[in-house]
């Protein structure tokens, strides 16, 4: 009996190892075929170099839903859609101008109006300032002295986050509400410091959000060693000494047509079970959105065609989303979420990577308890060091899967997660181009990816 059971349990192990070795043989796999024949670089450079910026509504999102989708055909993926949706159409118009006004002296600075923000006057908009930190501060100085005022809001990023994204959601609320809040105290304007640690010119744009019903004022975020200079001079001069003076034309236009880019290879065993990656098409307009997001984007095309070519037949469908309007409101991540429920889809899992195209270092669960985190980390943990990507943690997911959360009771969402050092760098910036991302980088990532959605697809995800 004894021995029986020792048989039963060397049985055992062996059936473990073995499967541990063929996982770990296909991952190798699919980091060859990234590594060796990767074409998501490439891409990458066609999408920033030949289309460039994709502003939501604007033509060149069109261009790059017609270029993606075309792609995605000449690849012989199973089945290649777009799902129309209608999106948030704002435009910059001219060139932005912020100044600052020291007595006769006018300082320019680099400023950029924040998306969906309204325009100044045509002339321009000058004004004492009062700087804050935050919303609280706000509040507690009230109406009597932020009336008639352009308020600066100038909390910096907090250097002690080691993930900058942490830095960046706790930095955030000036950028999204800074501007309502402001405006019900009766301010003119707000400009806000760039959401960065960066210490450069460049003005880290990204949207606000007005109350409905609310005074509407115009918002411009002010680049760091402009937000440093303003402050200093705050700091020496007494008001009403110190003014500012801004002029931007941007506008927002009705809702566009639109569409998500779908690529699916359809799952052998349980087609109308799904596991997508994605990240979205749309972009700031300040540069060409390269590591926000065409790198996301890329890189799931990238998935889809790394399984493809190692001969993988998936069990469960697969799919590349490429969202349309995540910046500007996320209506192409709701519309995807609500048709998902309408076909009657089942989703097992959503991968977003949103976060750069970087060295890749793991993936982060939502929602993940204590006990989900250890069976995950001792199943797949092993196969995902060698290759430097094994950070398997809870998590955020990203902002394009969130809304599967409604519509999708049993998805497990899923964040890419990249080093984040130099993100917040470049991040909504005009420097945001091709030049900035790092081939390999780039390449580890779809493989990290490919190889979590092959042992998603294969052993599924109820770690509990
Ligand atoms: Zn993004």
């Amino acid at each position: 009996m004894k021995f029986k059971l020792t048989l039963i349990f060397l049985l055992c192990v062996s059936a473990v190892a073995s499967a541990q070795n063929v996982d770990s043989l296909m991952l190798r796999k699919i980091y060859d075929e990234a590594l060796v024949n990767g074409q998501c670089y490439q891409n990458l450079h066609y999408l920033c170099k030949n289309i460039g910026q994709r502003l939501s509504g604007s033509a060149n999102a069109q261009k790059a839903v017609d270029w993606t989708k075309k792609l995605m055909d000449t690849y012989g993926f199973d089945k290649v859609f777009l799902q129309p949706v209608m999106v948030t159409h704002w435009v910059r118009g001219e060139k932005e101008v912020g100044k600052i006004i020291d007595g006769k002296t006018e300082i320019s600075v680099a400023i950029a109006a924040l998306g969906g923000s309204v325009a100044t006057p045509k002339t321009g908009l000058s004004a004492n300032v009062i700087e804050v930190h935050s919303l609280a501060e706000l509040k507690d100085l009230g109406e009597t002295v932020i009336k008639g005022k352009i308020v600066f809001f100038n909390r910096p990023f907090d250097p002690k986050f080691i993930e900058t994204g942490t830095a960046y959601g706790t930095a955030g609320d000036q950028r999204f509400a800074g501007a309502a809040a402001a405006a019900k105290f009766g301010a003119v304007g707000v400009i806000v410091r760039s959401l960065t640690e960066a210490q450069d010119n460049y003005p880290h744009t990204g949207t606000t959000r007005y109350d409905e019903g609310g005074v509407k004022i115009p918002a411009a975020a002010i680049s760091t060693m402009a937000a440093n200079k303003l402050s200093s001079m705050l700091k020496l001069r007494k008001l009403p000494l110190i003014k500012f003076y801004f002029k931007q034309s941007c506008q927002s236009m009705p809702d566009a047509p639109s569409f998500n880019v779908v690529g699916e290879i359809k799952g052998s065993e349980n087609p109308n079970k799904f596991i997508v990656v994605g990240g979205h098409l749309d972009s700031w307009d300040l540069a060409e959105g390269a590591h926000d997001d065409g790198t996301g984007v890329m890189q799931s095309v990238e998935v889809l065609r790394i399984l493809k070519a190692t001969g993988y037949h998936p069990k469960n469908s697969i799919r590349a989303v490429l969202y349309m309007d995540e910046e500007s409101g996320g209506k192409g991540g709701a519309e995807y979420a609500r048709l998902a429920k309408q076909n009657k889809e089942d989703h097992i899992a959503a991968i977003e990577s949103d976060e750069g195209g970087f060295t890749p270092r793991g993936f982060s669960f939502v929602d993940a308890s204590p006990a989900f985190l250890k069976g995950v980390n001792q199943s797949w943990k092993k196969l995902f060091e060698p290759y430097e990507s094994d950070r398997l943690v809870a998590g955020g997911g990203g902002s394009d899967i969130e809304h599967l959360k409604g519509t999708q009771p049993s998805v497990r969402l899923i964040g890419f997660r990249p080093d984040s050092q130099r993100y917040f760098d470049i991040h909504h910036t005009p420097n945001d181009v091709f030049e900035n991302v790092n081939k390999r980088e780039l390449e580890l990532g779809s493989a990290s990816m490919a190889s979590l959605i092959y042992l998603i697809d294969q052993y599924g995800l109820n770690f509990k």
